[in-house]
């Protein structure tokens, strides 16, 4: 049986890693279909801060561009413009390794709604089947879950549960789940496993992007591995510009934090 990962890249990174990250990236994607027989579904946050990195261009986004608070109707405006930005720098990656892509845009409810889920299976297995690397991210502009809190963290569990996949890997912009909060004290530690989700280890868990690019943070990331966890799929948390982070997951290397499942696989 295929090895299955639904990899969820947040906002940060791809702004600040830009078109060789995301080179890298599906460099690595590539390698772990080839090399390792691991088929990838990816999940791509974004859209919004690569919408503001383009309005800096423009005297009308310069406004903004320049703000931290937006409402929800601009960020679903932002959303909208960022998402074709997005892609483009995801499509030249993937060209660069031979590879297509595909892009998925959905919403909580898709997947709650026992129709369009079968669908949304259907198409993920046939795009893998097909050799095609599926790019999801939410609909924001129909649903504004994920830019409300979680800068789709939740959504990449949620994908993982539906899509049967067996880890969840979600890639961020710190080494892992520390101790304590590394911004602010010097001594704290990585925590390299995580056997169980416990009301204290959330509680440790800042509940802010530091970046204040995306929405997620540490707590969101916690949450969504618990619900992963709750499916049977275990999760990394790791720091996604890492040098081939991803490839080394595969070869078993301990990186970042793992994060077992609270359940075996259904
Ligand atoms: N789906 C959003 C995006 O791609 C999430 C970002 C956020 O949390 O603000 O931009």
């Amino acid at each position: 049986m295929n090895r299955r990962w639904v990899v969820k890249a947040g906002s940060n990174l791809i702004v600040s890693g830009g078109p060789l990250l995301l080179r890298a990236w599906m460099q690595q994607v590539d390698s772990l279909k080839r090399i390792h027989g691991i088929e990838v579904i990816w999940v791509t946050s974004g859209a919004i801060a690569s919408a503001k990195e383009r309005l800096w261009r423009s005297p009308i986004g310069k406004r903004i561009a320049r703000s931290r608070h937006h409402d929800l109707a601009e960020k679903q405006a932002l959303s909208a413009i960022g998402q074709p930005v997005i892609m483009d720098l995801y499509n030249l990656a993937l060209q660069s390794v031979s590879l297509t892509g595909a892009q998925i845009l959905l919403t909580y409810d898709d997947l709650v709604s026992r129709a369009r889920r079968k669908n949304f299976v259907n198409t993920v297995e046939k795009l893998l089947a097909l050799g095609v690397v599926p790019i999801l991210n939410e609909n924001d502009a129909v649903a504004t879950e994920e830019i409300r809190f979680g800068d789709n963290d939740t959504l990449s569990a949620r994908v993982a549960a539906a899509a049967c996949a067996d880890r969840l890997v979600i890639l961020t912009d710190v080494d892992g789940v520390f101790d304590a909060d590394p911004a602010k004290k010097k001594s704290a530690k990585l925590i390299a496993r995580v056997e169980r989700i416990t009301a204290s280890v959330l509680k440790k868990a800042g509940s802010r992007s530091a970046s204040g690019r995306g929405t997620g943070g540490m707590l969101s990331k916690l949450l969504a591995a618990r619900e992963a966890g709750r499916h049977g799929i275990e999760t990394y948390l790791v720091k996604g510009d890492a040098f081939s982070v991803l490839t080394r997951l595969a070869e078993g290397h301990a990186v970042g934090t793992r994060i077992l499942p609270s359940r075996g696989r259904r």
